[in-house]
Order: C-alpha cells, then sequence, then structure tokens
C-alpha cells in the first residue's frame, strides 16, 4: 500500500479544539485544512489536452481546469461524469465502501471551442447509414460502439458478451467507422425510431404572456413585448443553417387566453373559450368559460422567425396598448398551458411553451389555487406540508405534455406567493425551467431578465426524448433524478433536454463483475432542432478492481457532491430534514472509514487520515447540509425554497460546485487601464470570514447571486472610482447595478464580472457593505463559516473524525 496518496493532519482533539485560546489559533487550525482553492488551484496544472481514454475512461480534472477533452473512444466528461473512475469488482466491497457508483449524464452538453469531435466541428458528427436501421446488440440492444469487439461477420457485445451476426453485406472500410471510434455520436434514425412510423415536424416554441394589470403595472409587459422580436432573432440553430428551423408562436391571457394569428401584417387575435371570437385587433372581447377550452387550429400560429415578423412585430407593438387599460388582476394558468399544448398537439409539433406569469392563478377556473402562508412552517418538522402541491392537476398536465412532447418553462414575476410548489411541477416533470423574478422592477431587473430569456431560448435544445442507460452484466442503473417523467423502470422521457440540463443514474452491482471492465451507454433517442430524428449514443468504459485503495484513489469528488446534493433533496422531500442531515453524515463518516480500515491501517487512531481525492468531501457535505434549498428557515420564502430545490434538480457539475462552494475573489486591488486587457480571474480567496480583509472589496458568486460585498475600511478612492460616492454607507446598494465608469477600478471589477463561468442563472448582483442590512445573506456563501445551527467547517470536521474512530473502534 502507498501513503504517497495520504492527506494527513496533526491529530485532533475534538475538546482541545473547543477550549481552543484566541482567534490566532483558530485561525491557524483553519488554515491547516484542506483548502478546496488551493486543490483547484493545484488541478490547473492539468488544463488543456484532456484524452478521454481508451479502452478505459481517464479520470477527469476539475471543473474549474480550462480543458478540451479529446475524444478516444469514451465520451468527453461534460457528457458523462462517473463518481468511481475505478469500479468495485463486488457488492460486498460497494457496500462496505459506501461510495455510491453513480452517473451525472448531460447529454446535449457545449463543448467549448477547441473541443473537437470530428470534422472540425464543435458537435458530435451526425451519422446517417441511410435506411439500414442502427446496428445493435439482438440480445441487450446496446448500440454498436468502441466497446464491441468487432470480428469477420460478426461482433461481440461488449455489454452482454453475446456473438452478433452482421446483417449487412458491406464490410469495405468497416474499421473506420466514427462509431467504432469515438465515444460520442449521433446517428440518423429511421421510421421505426419516430412517432407513428413518421418524420416529425419542425418543433416549435409558444410564447405565452400575463396580459392582466399587474403584468402591466410592473412593467414586464411593455419591456418584454418591446423587446421579444429582437431577443427571437436568436433562436438556436444548427451549425450549417443561417436560419433557426424552429416554429414561433405567440399568445397571451389573463382570464382567457387569446392566440395570434401572425401571418400577415395585420394580425389577428383569436380568443380562446368555450366559443371562438375571430377579431382583429385592436377590437377585443371575451368570454370566459374554460370547462371546454377549444382547440386553437390556425394556420398562422406557428410560424418561421422570418415569415412570423411582420405579424409578430404588429402584434407585439400592439399588445401593451390594448392591455395598458386592463383591470383584470385575476388569471387563469391551467387552461393556458392546455391550451398551449393543444395548439401544439394540432400542429403535430413538439417542442415548448414560455410562460410568463405574475400573479397567482386565483380566477375561477380548472387549476384555481389558493393563497397560503406557509412561511412559519419552514425549518420546523411540519414544514413538508409547506413544500408539496396543493392539487395534482398541474402534474397530470405536465405529464400530458411530455407525452407529445411539450416541455412548459414558466417566467414568474411574483410581488407575493405564486405557489412554486404547485405550479412548478408543469416544469419539473417535462424538462423545463422555473426563472423567478421576485418584486421584479424593469428598471432594477429588466435587462437581467431580457439576458435571462435571450440566452434560454438560444440554448442548443432536443426535443421529444426517451433516455435509456444501458449497463455490462453484473451492474444496472436503479435510481434516476432529473426533470422527466417515467411510465416504467428503464425510459426516461424528457419534452426537451437543453445544453445546460443534466439527469444523474445510480448504478448498483446484481452480481460480480466478469470482465475487467464496465461499460455505461446512454442512448437519448431525439429530434433534432431540423426536425430530424436521431439517436445520440454516449459511451463509457471504467476499469474493475477489488483493490481498495484504488477505488478511492480515482473517485471523482465532484461528481460525488452532484451526486450527495441531489440526493440529500430528494431525502429531504420524502423524509424530512432530520432523517436526511443523519443520512449524509453518516455515509460521509462511513465513506472516511473503511478508508482508514482498509488503506492506512497504521497509522495511529487520533489522526484524522481522508484520501487524497476526496479530502474534501466533508466540506462540500457540511455545505449542502446548510444550503438553502435543503436548510432554509423562516428568513426565506416557501417560493424561494421550492425554486432552489427545483434548481437543483437538473443542474450539471459545473453549476453544482459554486453553488455549494462559493467563489471568493478580492477586486479592490485590481486596476485596468486604458489599452490593459484582464484575461484571468483573480486569485480565489476560501469562503470565510476568517479570509475577507475589511480593508478590500471582494465578488462572491454561486452562479445564481453575485454579492459585490465592500470592507469597512476599503479605500475611499475605490469606492468613489467604483460606485461614484464618496462613502460605503452612500452606496445604493438597493439597485443592485454597478455603473459604468471611465477609470481603471471600475474597468477591472467589470472586466472580472465579466469573465466569471457561465452561472447557471443570469446573476442577480446584489452591492453589500460590511456589517448592513443585507451582510447575513451574502454571509450564506461563507461556507466554511457557522452561524446558529449550522457548522463551521471546524466544527463539522471534528464531528467526522468522531463519527469516524466510533466507526473503526
Ligand atoms: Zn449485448
Amino acid at each position: 500500500m502507498t501513503t504517497a496518496a495520504l492527506e494527513s493532519f496533526a491529530p485532533w482533539d475534538p475538546r482541545t479544539y473547543q477550549q481552543g485560546s484566541g482567534a490566532s489559533q483558530q485561525l491557524q487550525q483553519h488554515s491547516q485544512m484542506p483548502s478546496e482553492v488551493k486543490v483547484r488551484e493545484e488541478d490547473t496544472n492539468r488544463s488543456g489536452l484532456f484524452e478521454t481514454g481508451f479502452p478505459y475512461a481517464n479520470l477527469p480534472p476539475l471543473v474549474s481546469t480550462f480543458t478540451f477533452a479529446q475524444d478516444s473512444g469514451n465520451c468527453n466528461s461534460k457528457f458523462m461524469r462517473s463518481t468511481l473512475y475505478k469500479v468495485p469488482k463486488t457488492d460486498a466491497i460497494m457496500k462496505e465502501t459506501q461510495l455510491p457508483f453513480a452517473v451525472v449524464i448531460t447529454p446535449f452538453a457545449e463543448l467549448n471551442i477547441y473541443e473537437v469531435c470530428q470534422q472540425e466541428i464543435k458537435e458530435p458528427p451526425v451519422l446517417d447509414f441511410g435506411p439500414q436501421e442502427p446496428i445493435r446488440c439482438h440480445r441487450c440492444r446496446a448500440y454498436l460502439c468502441p466497446f464491441m469487439e468487432i470480428g469477420e461477420r460478426s461482433f461481440r457485445c461488449g455489454f452482454c458478451d453475446t456473438f452478433n451476426q452482421f446483417e449487412t453485406a458491406d464490410f469495405t472500410d468497416f474499421k473506420n467507422r466514427p462509431d467504432l471510434r469515438l465515444g460520442v455520436f449521433d446517428l440518423v434514425a429511421t421510421n421505426e425510431y419516430c412517432k407513428h412510423g413518421r418524420a416529425p415536424k419542425e418543433p416549435a416554441f409558444l410564447i405565452m404572456i400575463d396580459v392582466s394589470n399587474n403584468s402591466f403595472s410592473i412593467g414586464m409587459l411593455p419591456l418584454l413585448c418591446h423587446n421579444l422580436e429582437k431577443i427571437l432573432r436568436n433562436l438556436p440553430r444548427e451549425a450549417d443553417q443561417i436560419e433557426s428551423s424552429i416554429r414561433v408562436g405567440l399568445a397571451t391571457f389573463d382570464k382567457a387566453v387569446h392566440f395570434y394569428d401572425i401571418s400577415s401584417a395585420s394580425p389577428k387575435m383569436l380568443v380562446v373559450c368555450k366559443q371562438q371570437y375571430l377579431l382583429t385587433i385592436p377590437k377585443y372581447t371575451f368570454s370566459a368559460d374554460f370547462q371546454e377550452p377549444f382547440v386553437p387550429m390556425v394556420d398562422g400560429l406557428l410560424l418561421p422567425y422570418s415569415e412570423a415578423l411582420p405579424g409578430l412585430r404588429a402584434a407585439l407593438a400592439e399588445i401593451p396598448k390594448i392591455f395598458s387599460q386592463s383591470r383584470t388582476t385575476e388569471t387563469i394558468l391551467q387552461p393556458v398551458v392546455q391550451a398551449g399544448l393543444d395548439a401544439l398537439k394540432c400542429a403535430d409539433r413538439a417542442g415548448k411553451l414560455i410562460v410568463f406569469s405574475t400573479v397567482l392563478p386565483t380566477y375561477d377556473a380548472p387549476g384555481k389555487l389558493k393563497a397560503k402562508n406557509d412561511r412559519s412552517l419552514l425549518g420546523t418538522d411540519k414544514e413538508k406540508r409547506a413544500l408539496v402541491p396543493q392539487e395534482d392537476s398541474y402534474t397530470k398536465l405536465g405529464e400530458q405534455c411530455v407525452k407529445s412532447g411539450v416541455t412548459v418553462d414558466l417566467f414568474l414575476f411574483p410581488n407575493g406567493f405564486i405557489d412554486v410548489a404547485t405550479i412548478g411541477q408543469l416544469s419539473a416533470v417535462t424538462g423545463g425551467s422555473i426563472f423567478k423574478f421576485q418584486n421584479f422592477s424593469a428598471q432594477k431587473d429588466g435587462i437581467r431578465m431580457l439576458y435571462e430569456l435571450q440566452r434560454h431560448v438560444s440554448k442548443k435544445i432536443a426535443f421529444d426524448c426517451i433516455a435509456r442507460v444501458r449497463t455490462s452484466t453484473g451492474i444496472r442503473p436503479i435510481t434516476f433524478t432529473g426533470s422527466f417523467h417515467m411510465e416504467n423502470s428503464t425510459d426516461l422521457e424528457f419534452a426537451t433536454i437543453d445544453e445546460n440540463k443534466a439527469f444523474l443514474t445510480e448504478i448498483e452491482h446484481d452480481d460480480t463483475l466478469k470482465d475487467s471492465a464496465a461499460l455505461i451507454q446512454t442512448a437519448v433517442l431525439y429530434t433534432s432542432m431540423t426536425g430530424q430524428r436521431r439517436l445520440r449514443i454516449l459511451n463509457m468504459c471504467l476499469p474493475v478492481t477489488s483493490d481498495y485503495h484504488q477505488v478511492y484513489r480515482l473517485a471523482d469528488p465532484e461528481a460525488l457532491t452532484a451526486f450527495m446534493l441531489k440526493q440529500a433533496v430528494q431525502l429531504y422531500r420524502d423524509k424530512g430534514s432530520a432523517e436526511m442531515k443523519k443520512s449524509l453524515s453518516s455515509r460521509c463518516a462511513q465513506i472516511l472509514a473503511t478508508y482508514r480500515e482498509k488503506c492506512s491501517e497504521g497509522a495511529p487512531p487520533s489522526q484524522l487520515i481522508l484520501p487524497e481525492s476526496l479530502k474534501l468531501m466533508p466540506l462540500y457535505v457540511n455545505s449542502i447540509l446548510k444550503n438553502d434549498a435543503i436548510s432554509g428557515g423562516s428568513e426565506m420564502t416557501v417560493d424561494d425554497k421550492v425554486w432552489q430545490m427545483e434548481l437543483i434538480r437538473g443542474m450539471r457539475t459545473e453549476d453544482v460546485m459554486p453553488f455549494i462552494y462559493p467563489r471568493v475573489m478580492p477586486i479592490s486591488d485590481l486596476q485596468m487601464n486604458e489599452k490593459e486587457e484582464l484575461k484571468e480571474l483573480p486569485k480565489l480567496v476560501r469562503a470565510s470570514a476568517d479570509f475577507l480583509d475589511k480593508t478590500k472589496a471582494y465578488l462572491i458568486d454561486n452562479g445564481v447571486v453575485l454579492f459585490v460585498w465592500v470592507g469597512a475600511a476599503c479605500p475611499r478612492t475605490w469606492v468613489q472610482d467604483v460606485f461614484g460616492v464618496g462613502a460605503t454607507n452612500q452606496i445604493d446598494t438597493e439597485s443592485g447595478l454597478i455603473p459604468e465608469k471611465d477609470n481603471a477600478h471600475s474597468r477591472a471589477l467589470r472586466r472580472v464580472i465579466q469573465l466569471l463561468p457561465r452561472g447557471i442563472r443570469q446573476r442577480k448582483k446584489i452591492v453589500v457593505f460590511e456589517k448592513s442590512k443585507l451582510e447575513p445573506r451574502m454571509k450564506t456563501c461563507l461556507v466554511e463559516d457557522g452561524s446558529g445551527a449550522a457548522k463551521s467547517y471546524v466544527d463539522y470536521l471534528v464531528e467526522i473524525h468522531r463519527k469516524i474512530r466510533n466507526l473503526v473502534s
């Protein structure tokens, strides 16, 4: 056994620590603990080219390290990232280590500009074998891939060991087929893989906007109408396309739904209810009986952007005028989604409903919801009651949407309760996203909202997807987490999957692994943005071992953190807070105790010994335990809490990491003179108040919120340069805006914000100065610190150490 990979500390004794003397000793102890910032810094020596490996997948660099992967037969870790890069041979080893074997799958992940898969394009190649059906193992149905052993006229399936005869006669150049060399590729699907045996139509996005009184008064409606035309210019297209194939449509709603025929420059409005009215704008009337919404079937409803443009422009100009005097304060939501779904169904297109809603749907119609205030239940043992849907009709409607390949995205602008737990099911089930702008003000939040929308509608996306994960004999996927619908135990139905959406599967042994390799293949049948039915195939091959040390050495701490976070949310939903916390901490201790027992027997028991690969695990687990999504109490709203839980559902590993351990960087020392260029982020510091210097200002970023924290003794010149005021207490912290000033400090700060990796959301910026009333919110990002019931990193490590000692003795 090697000890090179062991990280050891000075002996820890919980009692001496608790009696610990001064602050300086505490800081010293703190500095000695494994540092996430240091680990990330050290990993940058793996930046640059990363070969994915063959036959076995290489352990990928950390998500923060800039790499460009070269596909050598295993897929890029952006597509599939495993918690283990050496898989235990037997279930007994798995159980003993308690390490989860899970894979985070982002089937349509965006690649960077240096990652060419083939033919110098950023996307995996699309292979078209004409009418020939994809070659698959006749027994386990795995697709031909680099892990099939190719013979003269047959191949041995790497997954189930079965011999298969090739049915095709043409073997020339067979060995050069890309599907025998690449970890990821697309196959054009034959008609057998299409719904009803025929090719699908181009997908569509239907924009559905709330036009009630509230929507106008908060400024959302005029702002959106003014900018939507420009935003929709960015619909996603494939590399060789000039215009997107995606159709667009427009609808508005209050107590009724209004569709727009945008086929001409004088658009017509159709008000949908029991009877049909065909009106020419700006005349407007409605009748509101939603028991039987009719199916809006018009030719001019869903059109390619260029054809829709004159009508779209005219309608968007008229809508704010028509509804500016609206007195309607109550709205509907479920009939809106139902009508949108019916419209897409009638047009026989998969796609998205992008719904903008400002109030709780309280109007007397199906899906009517009650206002309630359960905030006081948060953080108590009754909180589960507050987090579940009021009724299941939204979930059922979501399931209907999935069946027709329709995703629901919600852009919410509430001033009060809007019941994300209930209406959010529409997105949760259909692979959609929820964007929430609480107390929206067009002036403060308008630009952020428009950027968010533009980014959202321009993402690469796959429609009407069915995913299946296959593994080699001896292991199988047992649970799945993400935004999908399942009707059997193997097929995951997603109405859409975009480039930022991940799902996760946990794999278990049902036997001893016979071969030296564990294979995983994810196949996603989908409709492309151009309306072509395709299969995306992702492959991964991991070596198998009986050596505990190898298992720990090649564990991936980040995929493991993503797994732990998603599992924590699931446990929290199912079993409540106390049970979840207990379960997560025990698992963390058990993982480390087994390491202690199997890999470092010689060390004295008082010493805490952590595997090099997992030395940050206690830090990450502690941070998960105190994350707002799980731990937040009555200082947050029920909607906020559910929104955060939903955000985690489809999170990629790349987004999980800053969310769990935010980036903290000093920025007040930075200057950027006129002709200079800043290319890198400043050096990060640990996420703890111990490491913040009050003479500086910092950026603190978790990918959702970006804080600018200004220390009490931060130089006045910096405050003046950046905010144009003489003292920190004069900074306009309300607006969250960072003014554009023509000086070196201001330029540097704005440049650093530009350099931040894309967050999971368009970040809300909050300016906080030391000891101001917003500071406690920022402090939740300082995850190494404790407060109230939330333990500090030091205290948690002491607790885990105690648990490990109990387990080992
Ligand atoms: Zn097979």
